[in-house]
């Protein structure tokens, strides 16, 4: 079995299939640029990329490999939309200016979509997204899918319990809302490729190279790396949690969010007649059970959120009760893969987006939703450095917020094992809520003189 930070990218199920990286050193000479470009997850590739197709010249430093933490981990779902959900944003900003953002993540979808569909590796596969409910509620459940439609124009449909229960054979399954267009990639082929394409138009990328320092004013920037320096008009900062050292006051708007992923052992047709469901599938609000059926017949699975950093040996047995509660039909499972990788969330669950000081610009907290809002994120930042286009400023009422520090990381994993048990109360009392009506409707059938004749005739 895979399993921990053995590797560069942490013995992903990814990792077996990865295309192969060119080979990209350490920068050992100092260089003159227009952009210097702080980390190589996809934020900061696809700005790379989209600031050299605009004729600009660019240079990329990564502290270790190109996407080998969360960009080259994740579950590879890209959907529509932001971590915040719409509600909370059309009350901060309002409803034109919501429609204009879902607008804007929509096109990050596209431009991953329109990017992924050929590269090699990148496995682009269409087949919906199902954001399952585990509790009754389903009136609250088409609300939302209503308003998604309804404001933002977006491509949703709700599903009643019955019809989930046709493609999701779940005992905790009630309503859903499914997003026919999304799709899933393997991120790590789709970050390689992103790389190679940046490099094609004339990026440099460098690896093993961190930025030790950064002194943004001026109008030449300067970045220091142990071996070589840059000097750079623009410097875009796309280093996510791991930005720490080099930037403190950055790092403490986000919050690390460490999350653990399991894939199974083959598990033969059963699989496919339990998830008959082709696309990808959550039953949470938050970072936990988010899976997707891989290589034909195995499971993919995604939860067990911590704010600290653990190792994803320990998460294995709970990811694997989480498996059972769901589909307890699978019997005993057996995790051929096992690893992890880290978020950062945003207080407001936004993007970081826009300019901190003149020439120097901020490109992170893309949180759980970071496959459409990198690509969105980056290609705004380009857009804004190199034609001065404005369009980033929407992201300015979510401006950076101090995350709490020590006491916000408990105050968050209090949140999450809060979260879980009233989620699992709530879900409890709802299936008692079915079974109660279930053996009511039998008893009505029973007492009826009719259909006791017709079954009688069956
Ligand atoms: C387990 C998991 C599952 C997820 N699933 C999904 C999903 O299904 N769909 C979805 O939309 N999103 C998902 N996400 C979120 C998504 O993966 C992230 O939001 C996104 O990849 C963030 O990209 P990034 O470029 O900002 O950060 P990262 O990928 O973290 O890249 C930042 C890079 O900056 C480098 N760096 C930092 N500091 C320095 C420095 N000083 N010098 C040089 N380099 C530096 C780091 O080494 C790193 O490589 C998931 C995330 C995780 C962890």
């Amino acid at each position: 079995m895979a399993a921990g930070d053995t590797t560069d990218y942490g013995g992903s199920w990814y990792e077996p299939s990865m295309v192969t990286p060119l080979p990209r050193g350490k920068l050992t000479v100092d260089l003159d640029v227009d952009v210097c470009v702080v980390g190589a997850g996809l934020a900061g590739l696809t700005a790379a990329r989209e600031i050299v197709r605009r004729g600009w010249s660019v240079v990329v430093l990564e502290a270790r490999r190109v996407a080998w933490n969360a960009s080259g981990r994740n579950t590879g779902f890209v959907l529509p939309g932001f971590g915040a959900d719409p509600e909370t944003i059309i009350e901060r900003v309002g409803l034109e200016q919501a429609r204009s953002l879902w607008a804007l993540s929509e096109a990050g979808f596209e431009y991953v979509r329109a990017n992924s569909r050929d590269m090699p590796g990148a496995e682009y596969a269409e087949g919906g997204w199902l954001n399952v409910s585990k509790t009754d509620e389903e009136a609250d459940t088409a609300k939302h899918a209503d308003l998604l439609a309804r404001e933002f124009g977006a491509a949703v449909e709700f599903w009643p319990a019955t019809r989930v229960r046709d493609v999701l054979q779940s005992p905790l399954y009630f309503g859903a809302i499914q997003y026919p267009k999304a799709f899933t990639i393997h991120p790590l082929n789709y970050a390689l490729g992103l790389a190679a394409a940046a490099e094609a138009a004339g990026a440099r990328i460098f690896e093993e190279t961190p930025a030790i320092e950064i002194d943004p004013d001026g109008v030449r920037k300067r970045i220091v790396t142990p071996t070589a320096r840059v000097r750079a008009t623009h410097v875009v900062l796309a280093g996510n949690v791991h930005i720490g050292r080099v930037m403190p006051s950055i790092a403490r708007t986000l919050l690390p969010i460490s999350t653990y992923i399991i894939t199974t052992a083959p598990l033969g047709e059963l699989l496919r007649e339990i998830i008959s469901y082709p696309g990808a599938v959550s039953d949470t609000e938050l970072a936990d059970n988010h899976y997707r059926v891989v290589g034909g017949d195995r499971l993919m699975w995604s939860g067990r959120s911590t704010t600290w950093r653990g190792d994803p040996r320990r998460y294995m047995r709970p990811l694997l009760a989480d498996i059972r509660r769901a589909y307890p039909q699978l019997g005993d499972v057996e995790v051929e893969y096992a690893w992890t990788g880290m978020l950062g969330n945003t207080v407001h669950r936004m993007p970081q987006i826009g300019e901190v000081s003149p020439g120097f610009w901020l490109l992170s907290g893309f949180g759980g939703h970071g496959l459409n809002t990198t690509a969105m994120g980056g290609e705004l930042i380009a857009r804004a450095i190199v034609e001065d286009d404005r369009t980033w400023r929407q992201f300015m009422p979510f401006e950076l917020v101090w995350a709490g520090g020590l006491l916000g990381r408990a105050a968050m994993q209090a949140y999450y094992w809060g979260y879980r048990s009233r989620e699992r109360i709530k879900g409890r009392i709802a299936r008692e809520r079915r079974r109660k009506a279930e053996i009511a409707a039998h008893r009505v059938a029973a007492d009826t003189p009719d259909s006791a004749a017709s079954a009688g005739k069956s």
